[in-house]
């Protein structure tokens, strides 16, 4: 398979001034009329290679002459027109068939819905084009069907035309002013409900807003509506950005891969992420719906404007725009919980794949399938890269420079390194060094040493920098790490950002008189690992002002206390000490929910030499029952403090649900009649879907007699509703009972269930395949299982069989016996016949 690299990169030899299309959407095909405008920029290339995947071409015109089989010639990926002039019209009509695609890549439809998804090579299976970022044109799309199936027709820019003559059928122009590569093209049709609002921009101009929906769903938009709108005066207000069409169009679908897309002036997202009530969505959709839709929004300037010159470069707006939206989230809602979250995101996905044979820099320098590169390293590790140079640059710095970025290379495909020199132009400050982080992989490590003397604290810092996956040194990593120093009572001495940038680093304080503690990674400020001995954790848990160090030191002590267990040691009663000190506090209620919560199995696998998850279940299962009976009645009293019915959106009411959540949890531990009678009410009293599903998931995993009758109301209440029924089977598949492989076999026959609907598949095998206790059980049937999927599933749609191949990373880290095992099964899936390439490169990185 042909692996794509970054170093042989060239421009492209053409450019294209205009592109018009016609969509002819019919049921069993669709026919493509694509004229474009073509003028050669490289006077050596006589011919013209365009990019082509599975089309069926009937007809080739250069300029206005159709042309027959010996000016053109069809291979696998490429149509390639010969002898070309210096600038000509080519004319293409070809026919696709959108039903049969099940790949969801290119045209498709997601139930009775025409709808795209192009990034990052799908429009080659549209019609035949220049499918790279860096080749920038103008659209004029018309898209053509029968008015009473199809009556919304969208496509991207504003509304130019209606054509009202076709009989049966109706037709829509769309003209996009802006210039945009193919991966941002979009088109939507069918029969839809909405809802409109209007936005006004700083500059006075007027935006129609639409979502549409499947027709019943439109009560279920206005989240999303309210939050387009906070992120439209966010842009203005953060970034000085405005929106620049007439119109704003997002449309939620079912079938998608992916979150959701950004095509210009016409988003189309996973309904996962616009549809919400408060029956059906719980607390997280509501976040995270807010967030998605910003994130979409906002790429808008970072993204569709300035976009990328070739997919390496994915980062450039993936980094920055998931930097943007957490921003976004922290200003809007709690910015503690929103940095916590963000980094315990980064550590269960991206630390893992850093530690995996998957590890990749930010900018990657080759791949097979670029499909695979929308990763949490791009992703994530690219948002804390971009916080960084924030921190680095400071406030005002930061924006003098997005606005030399935005202004220099508006309408442009760039690189990585047109940023920073924007970040530097602005700032006078020398990046280069800071490049490291674009090309290196793996998760730094900081080794802290004290010393106190006389007086003076010295503080020495070394690198501990990874090597790559082929075993390669690399260089020392250059960041911002904040600090603090703490006295005895906890009071700060002295806070800053020091600059680390050497293997070895030495910082001295004079003039105290005791040795201070050290707070140190305030913030998250760097995406690294710090290594320090004899830290007192319980001190900072207590006393530390730094809200992230806080949290951290209460995760450090939770790590300390489980490993200690897991090493046959009694369970350290600081740490019950210190827990009860937290259940004290009066805090942010969210906030508070997250110091209570227990470090994940996944943290605790990433320490072990080879892991092993017994140990780490069994440890946390002794440490949750001693937490619980120590502190039932204060626990029980938190509960009911802040229980309620009713399902109010807002921080207060999310406050208290995820406060009296995470009590319950820990309270759940204990098994009794009495914790499962409690969660039981909460089940059937409470309006919240949050209470409801965390409810149903404790009685599920506690074995209670009430789980089953839960469990079948759920299903009877909302089995027409497939958003909701993703959380029923994520339970199920999540669940610790003995026989969950078997209910998860049988639940692919459940009529709800869909193999050809990514979100149910993830809800289902993706969870399934991240259960620690049944995927990885010593029988090996777990792993069999997820095997067979990936082969089922790599036929219909190659990117969420290589998603679901993404859970056997962990191979070369884990214990012999499961080792062994998986090695059987990864065997088996690389010899099948016609393997994709997606799923082709994962399981083969794997395996080497
Ligand atoms: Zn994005």
């Amino acid at each position: 398979m042909k692996e794509i690299y970054l170093r042989d990169y060239v421009k492209p030899a053409f450019s294209i001034e205009s592109v018009n299309l016609t969509f002819e959407l019919e049921e069993e095909q669709t026919d493509v009329t694509n004229v474009m405008k073509f003028t050669k920029l490289d006077e050596t290339q006589k011919h013209l290679r365009l990019d082509a995947m599975d089309l069926e071409l009937l007809k080739l015109y250069i300029n206005d002459l159709e042309i027959d089989e010996s000016r053109y010639i069809i291979e696998n990926e490429s149509l390639t027109v010969l002898n070309v002039p210096a600038s000509f019209t080519l004319k293409v009509v070809n026919r696709i068939y959108p039903h049969k695609n099940s790949e969801l890549e290119g045209l498709y439809k997601s139930g009775s819905i025409f709808c795209t998804q192009n990034e990052p090579e799908g429009f080659r299976r549209i019609t035949p084009y220049l499918d790279r970022p860096d080749v920038m044109s103008v659209f004029t799309t018309t898209v053509v069907a029968n008015r009473e199936k199809y009556p919304v027709l969208l496509s991207n820019g504003n509304k130019a035309q209606c054509h009202d003559s076709f009989d049966e059928r109706h037709g829509v122009t769309w003209v996009d002013p802006h210039k945009k590569p193919s991966y941002l093209f979009a088109l939507v049709a069918g029969d839809l409900g909405s809802i409109s609002d209007e936005y006004t921009t700083a500059s006075g101009e007027r935006i129609e807003l639409n979502i549409y929906c499947d027709l019943g769903n439109e009560s279920k938009c206005y989240h999303a509506m309210k939050s387009l709108k906070e992120a439209m005066l966010w842009d203005e207000e953060k970034y000085g950005r405005e929106y620049d069409l007439e119109i704003y169009n997002i449309v939620a679908v079912d079938s998608f891969n992916m979150g959701a897309m950004e095509n210009k002036g016409l988003n189309i997202f996973n309904s996962a992420y616009v549809l919400a009530d408060t029956d059906t969505a719980s607390d997280a959709n509501y976040m995270g719906i807010q967030s998605v839709i910003a994130h979409e929004y906002f790429h808008n300037w970072t993204g569709n404007r300035i976009t990328c010159r070739d997919w390496f470069q994915l980062t450039l707006k993936e980094g920055l725009t998931v930097f943007r939206d957490q921003c976004f989230s922290a200003d809007l809602n709690s910015s503690e919980v929103q940095r916590i979250e963000d980094v315990k995101g980064l550590r269960e996905r991206q630390f893992v794949e850093d530690a995996s044979p998957t590890a990749h820099p930010i900018q990657p320098k080759s791949y097979i399938s670029m499909n695979n590169f929308y990763t949490s390293t791009v992703y994530e590790k690219g948002a804390e890269v971009i916080r960084m140079i924030h921190t680095l640059l400071g406030e005002e710095n930061y924006r003098k420079a997005t606005d030399i970025y935005f202004e220099e290379f508006d309408g442009q495909a760039v690189t990585t390194d047109d940023f920073l020199w924007a970040m530097s132009e602005a700032s006078g400050l020398d990046l280069s060094a800071f490049k490291n982080w674009y090309h290196q992989s793996g998760t730094p490590k900081l080794k802290v040493d004290e010393n106190f003397e006389k007086g003076v604290y010295t503080l020495n810092l070394t690198q501990i920098v990874p090597t790559t996956v082929d075993g390669k040194t690399q260089n020392p990593f250059y960041y911002p790490l904040k600090i603090a120093l703490l006295d005895d009572q906890g009071k700060e001495i002295l806070h800053e950002t020091l600059i680390v940038s050497k293997m070895q680093e030495e910082f001295t304080y004079g003039g105290l008189k005791a040795k201070p503690t050290l707070s140190i990674n305030r913030d998250f400020s760097a995406p690294i690992v710090v290594e320090q001995e004899g830290v007192d954790f319980s001190f900072l848990m207590k006393h530390d002002k730094n809200s992230f160090i806080k949290y951290e030191a209460a995760q450090a002590f939770g790590v300390e206390t489980l490993e200690s267990i897991m090493n046959g040691e009694d369970i350290n009663p600081a740490f019950i000490e210190s827990f009860g000190h937290l259940l004290d506090l009066d805090l942010d209620l969210s906030y508070k929910a997250l110091l209570l919560e227990l470090p994940s199995v996944s943290t605790l696998m990433q320490r072990q030499e080879k892991v092993d998850f017994e140990p780490i279940y069994e440890a946390k299962e002794k440490l949750s029952i001693a937490l619980a009976s120590t502190y039932k009645e204060k626990l029980l009293k938190l509960y009911t403090a802040h229980h309620e019915v009713h399902a109010a959106i807002n921080s207060i009411s999310m406050g208290k649900r995820s406060l009296k959540n995470r009590v319950l949890r820990i309270l759940s531990a204990l098994e009794t009649e009495e914790i499962a009678l409690l969660t039981q009410t909460q089940y059937k009293s409470s309006k919240s879907m949050s209470d409801r599903v965390i409810a149903l998931d404790i009685l599920e995993n506690i074995h209670s007699n009430f789980s089953q009758v839960a469990l079948s109301d759920f299903y009877n209440k909302y089995k027409d509703e497939t958003l909701v029924m993703n959380k029923y089977f994520s339970i199920l598949a999540a669940s610790n009972r003995v026989g969950t492989i078997d209910r998860v076999q049988a639940l692919q026959n459940d009529p709800v269930y869909d193999e050809k609907v990514p979100n149910l598949v993830r809800s289902l095998i993706g969870v399934f395949a991240r259960n620690y206790k049944h995927f990885h059980s010593k029988d090996g049937h777990g792993y069999a299982f997820v095997a067979d999927k990936i082969i089922t599933i790599d036929k219909i749609n190659p990117q969420m069989a290589s998603g679901l191949a993404g859970a056997f990373k962990i191979y070369s880290r884990i214990n012999e016996t499961n080792k062994t095992l998986i090695e059987k099964e990864l065997k088996r899936v690389i010899s099948t016949q016609d393997l994709s390439k997606n799923t082709f490169e994962i399981i083969s990185k794997i395996l080497k």
